[in-house]
């Protein structure tokens, strides 16, 4: 099957007589015949379910058909991007490792890696995304677990050197996990390009609709944890919460990941979505091959229209020939990037302010990547707390608008914009 044929069929095929639509599974628990038949499951010597913290059949057939777009073997929802981002991590590196994360990661994720899981005692590195060789060979130490990086980074649209990154990090035994909730496996498929394991806030394009916040992690099934057995304890060696089951022995380079992720991380910290939820994902998820060409071809257009402004100081949209990553963008996301743009209107900060009361199509919103335009001035907004020199330092801009191209007529927007524009 093809991306845009995925996105309709894969992960459930229904059976003679059976919906056609994935059944929502609403049940906390599942029933057994004999407790043997329990026992087994929780052995993990059956495959089944029992307990919606760790597993929903609804759940399962959704990361099932993520798994099929992005090319891997086997995936897990989680109820948000932050907790794929978590467990993504968390599944492989514990208290005294150190990961190596690109500088350029959502902002979110940056707090996460550089606050919370440092609590935790997981030291991280962040690397200029651009950085030369030698830096990023500086960058690993003896106790590096793993890589992480973003395809299409949120919000500076820096694109992401996937093949660069995945190369470094297998010559230091270690995987790479790429964050590709930009790009989606329409635009990119970070597997091919040598990354171990995808993530993402599927709240984003996937869903598309506003509706869910939801994430998804994927297994490209190819690092061999066993050659790498020393610096993988928790897959490598016997998990005595599961009678001393070994992960990679077990379930080998396709399963192990997922199999630990779900039935360890799950059932500890148990952040799963509803099949409710996992229901509406699926809904997205079947217009996202359409969504995302409609949303690239829009941006396109806004992004050379803003260019062309008299108005407009700067563009940024790596889609946009002459832009710093374009080169890189043609190689990894030659069908299209994204439907962000960033930008900054001339007179600064006073005049961002005034461009943003007159836009009336697109909507003042902290979310970006869905169906509905949707723009946002930091400096008045998200970052309105910082002085302009601290809004500089931290690489906004008192000028920049962040610009979510939706999938409304481009015209619409275009007249939106140009309206609020002359409004300045
Ligand atoms: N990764 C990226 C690239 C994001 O843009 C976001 C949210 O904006 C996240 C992860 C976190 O996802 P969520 O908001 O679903 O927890």
């Amino acid at each position: 099957m093809r991306q845009e044929t995925k996105c309709i069929q894969a992960g459930y095929t229904p059976k003679n007589g059976e919906s056609r639509m994935i059944p929502i599974i609403q049940s906390t628990t599942f029933k057994y015949d004999t407790s043997e038949d329990m026992g087994k499951l929780f052995d993990l010597e059956a495959s089944g379910y029992f307990y919606t913290r760790l597993q929903n059949p609804t759940n399962d057939m959704v990361a099932a058909k993520i798994a099929a777009l992005e090319g891997g073997v086997a995936g897990m929802l989680t109820s948000s991007g932050q907790a794929a981002s978590f467990f993504s991590v968390f599944n492989l590196a514990s208290n005294g490792d150190h990961v190596i994360a690109s500088t350029s990661i959502y902002g979110g994720t940056f707090n996460l890696f550089n606050v919370t899981m440092k609590k935790m005692g997981i030291d991280f590195t962040f690397v200029d995304p651009d950085c030369t060789d030698e830096e990023l060979e500086a960058a690993f130490k003896p106790n590096t677990k793993a890589v992480f990086g973003e395809t299409i980074a949120n919000p500076a649209l820096v694109v992401f050197d996937i093949e660069r990154f995945a190369n470094a990090a297998h010559a230091h035994g270690v995987p790479l996990i790429i964050d590709n909730t930009f790009a989606t496996p329409i635009n990119c498929r970070p597997i091919e390009w040598g990354a171990d394991i995808v993530i993402h806030s599927t709240t984003k394009y996937m869903d598309g609709h506003d509706a869910t916040v939801g994430g998804v992690i994927v297994d490209g099934g190819k690092f061999d944890w066993m050659a790498h057995a020393d610096k993988f304890p928790g897959l490598c060696t016997p998990d005595e919460s599961y009678h001393g089951i070994t992960y990679a022995e077990k379930f080998g380079k396709e399963g192990a990941y997922i199999t630990k992720c779900t039935a360890q991380l799950m059932r500890d910290l148990g952040s799963i979505p509803s099949p409710m939820n996992a229901y509406l994902l699926n809904l997205g998820i079947e217009s996202l091959a359409v969504r995302v060409e409609r949303h690239c071809k829009n941006a396109m257009e806004v992004a050379k229209y803003l260019e062309n402004h008299e108005k407009v100081a700067w563009v940024n949209y790596p889609g946009l020939p002459g832009n710093k990553y374009y080169e890189r963008a043609q190689k990894y996301l030659p069908n299209g990037t994204c439907g962000v743009i960033s930008f900054g209107v001339k007179g600064g900060r006073k005049a961002a302010e005034e461009f943003m009361k007159h836009l009336k199509v697109a909507m003042i919103a902290t979310h970006v990547a869905d169906a509905h335009t949707c723009v946002l001035h930091p400096a008045s907004a998200t970052h309105r707390q910082l002085s302009e020199e601290e809004l500089v330092a931290c690489g906004v801009s008192p000028d920049l608008i962040r610009f979510s191209v939706g999938i409304e007529n481009v015209q619409d927007i275009i007249e939106d914009l140009e309206n609020a524009l002359s409004a300045i």
